[in-house]
């Protein structure tokens, strides 16, 4: 029995078993996604990305 689901892209039925790129049917659909969530967070006004701050991690192993 195969397990039917549903592509959250394009609404087409496709397979979940054998899917490499579920719950999507095919890769564009996938990338389609991808795309508009990066959209989406980039559009996200005052949110900026903060550089992280350097770690300074200085291992002194000097005597
Ligand atoms: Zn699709």
């Amino acid at each position: 029995m195969t397990r039917q689901i549903k592509c959250p892209t394009c609404r087409h039925e496709t397979e979940w078993e054998n899917n490499p790129h579920r719950p999507f049917c095919s890769k564009r659909c996938q990338l389609i996604d991808l795309g508009a969530w990066v959209e989406e967070r980039y559009r996200i006004p005052g949110k900026k990305f903060e550089p992280a701050p350097d770690d300074q991690e200085n291992e002194d192993d000097s005597d």
